[in-house]
């Protein structure tokens, strides 16, 4: 007899665990899998997909509207909320029905229902009480929304987790956050129609991201009609016969149908019994892990965002990939976290990779910019006056392009393909010697020859 119940039992079926369970029993393993919630995880479930399908909304008004340049006369649009949502979520379940599909396809035992960790091998099961134990336990439970617990009134905020499944639509919303999801959340309800306030704690959103790119997409929000108020926090939430009352720090009170929150999100390693099983974890309550997403426990893994290392899907699914290609297939893989691509789906979307100006500066010291803004092609008919940003960090002495940012339509599609250029280590001039692909927006990234010199440098 089989000395453990399975080989892995993975805790959590998003990204990362779904790959880890599918991948180990294609190798052969024993495999199981718990979870609480809906298969697919917040990706799937209640992130990037609804996100997304949100997004593609929000813009039906722009196209509405630059079709008339084009000799269109469109009736006026009417916006169907629940319509929305209803379609939304019909793709959500034929996704999830997928997932399921194919966990039963490679012989993944699935446990719907709560999981922790007993002891260094097995897992109490909270709904039917079964004990069950595994050679491998992997932790791939993700994250949840933060909120500032402690705000008076903060029960009347929704966080990402209800904004997909609202039952009206919100006239009015406040956003507070500055990051991906506070700023993705208000354009696509501007798009669709809303007042739109966004509330950051800083003086620009996005910290981290390039300069050029914040300020660029700033001005396109707030020319899009975003109220963007910075250094300000909610004191207080009050319900009113009308709806929301929010009061900032300014003393300002701001009404709202809805007031979401998006200040980020902490790991779900709370409740797992690691802190009895000497799992560690760090200060933000991230686990712990080496390269080989190992634990302080040897049979304990983690990968994707219950780790905190970069929180986007393609990186837990690699995490979850390489774990499984090291424990069950023989063939030890690490995650390059380098030069990882990232979009932010605003309206203007950002799509980067690399280094942004300022680190690139830090990094290298030495660096040339190539930049260019544009109206692209369809915004000339339209008579949008849009500009789209194009902008290539060059570490001087190399001439390696070690930074490609990209703020406009399809700047996440364009990003995706110039990612393997930096990744490769391509040059400026491997970047100069390929042919332009005409007429695109992205021929700019090869055709930009002139170095860029802010206009302050220049004067000076
Ligand atoms: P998750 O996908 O969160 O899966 C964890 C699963 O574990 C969940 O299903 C949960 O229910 C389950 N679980 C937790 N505890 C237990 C337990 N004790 N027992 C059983 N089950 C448990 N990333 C991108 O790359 N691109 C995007 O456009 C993007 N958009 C996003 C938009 C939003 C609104 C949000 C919130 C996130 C977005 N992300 C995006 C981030 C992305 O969703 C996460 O990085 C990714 O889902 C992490 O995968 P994971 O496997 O670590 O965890
Ligand atoms: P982010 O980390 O992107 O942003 C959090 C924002 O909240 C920051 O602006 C931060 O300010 C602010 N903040 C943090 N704490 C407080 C506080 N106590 N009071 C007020 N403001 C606060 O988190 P999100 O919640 O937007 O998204 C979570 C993660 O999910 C992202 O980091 C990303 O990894 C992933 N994601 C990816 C997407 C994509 O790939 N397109 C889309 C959505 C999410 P400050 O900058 O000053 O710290």
């Amino acid at each position: 007899m089989a000395e453990f119940d399975y080989d892995l039992f993975v805790i959590g079926a998003g990204s990362g665990g779904v790959r880890a369970a599918r991948i180990a029993s294609s190798y052969g393993a024993r495999v199981a899998i718990a979870e609480e919630f809906r298969i697919g995880g917040t990706c799937v479930i209640r992130g990037c997909v609804p996100k997304k399908l949100l997004v593609y909304a929000s813009r039906f008004p722009d196209e509405f509207e630059d079709a008339k340049g084009f000799g269109w006369s469109v009736p006026e649009p009417k916006f169907d909320w629940p319509a929305l949502i209803a379609a939304k979520d019909k793709e959500i379940s034929r996704l999830e029905t997928a997932y399921k599909a194919t966990l039963d396809r490679f012989n993944v035992s699935v446990f719907p229902e709560r999981a922790i960790c007993l002891s260094p091998n097995e897992v109490r099961l909270s709904a039917s009480g079964k004990t069950v134990s595994a050679k491998i336990i992997l932790i791939a439970t993700g994250g949840h929304p933060n909120v500032d617990r402690k705000l008076p009134g903060v029960e009347h905020v929704i966080t990402s987790n209800d904004v997909f499944h609202l039952p009206t639509f919100p006239r009015r919303i406040v956003i507070a956050g500055g990051g991906y999801i506070a700023t993705e959340f208000a354009s696509i309800f501007q798009g669709l129609g809303s007042e739109v306030t966004l509330i950051y704690r800083g003086a620009k959103v996005l910290r981290g991201f390039d300069e050029d790119l914040r300020d660029a997409l700033v001005s396109s929000m707030q020319a899009r009609g975003i109220r963007i108020i910075n250094e300000q926090v909610f004191t207080k939430i009050e319900k009113t016969p009308l709806g929301l009352t929010g009061t900032i720090t300014s003393g300002e009170k701001l009404d709202a149908d809805e007031i979401l929150f998006a200040i980020g999100r902490s790991p779900n390693s709370r409740g797992l019994g690691l802190e009895t099983l000497g799992v560690l974890t760090d200060a933000e309550g991230a686990i712990v892990v080496d390269n080989h997403s190992q634990t302080s426990v040897p049979s304990i893994f983690a990968v994707g965002d219950v780790t905190n290392r970069v929180n986007l899907t393609p990186v837990a699914i690699r995490e979850g990939h390489a774990f499984a290609d090291s424990q069950f297939g023989n063939k030890p893989s690490q995650v390059d976290y380098a030069t990882i691509p990232t979009a932010v789906f605003t309206t203007p979307e950002i799509g980067t990779v690399g280094f942004s100006e300022q680190e690139a500066r830090m990094q290298y010291g030495s660096i040339d910019i190539y930049r260019a803004t544009f109206r692209p092609m369809k915004a000339i008919l339209a008579g949008r006056d849009e500009r789209m940003l194009m902008k290539i960090v060059v570490e001087a002495k190399s001439d390696r392009v070690v930074g490609v940012h990209v703020l406009g339509p399809d700047a996440a599609e364009i990003v995706q393909m110039a990612a393997i250029a930096v990744r490769m280590g391509a040059t400026k001039s491997d970047f100069d010697r390929t042919m332009a692909l005409h007429p695109s927006a992205a021929e700019e990234l090869v055709t930009l020859r002139e170095k860029w010199v802010a206009p302050t440098e220049a004067a000076g």
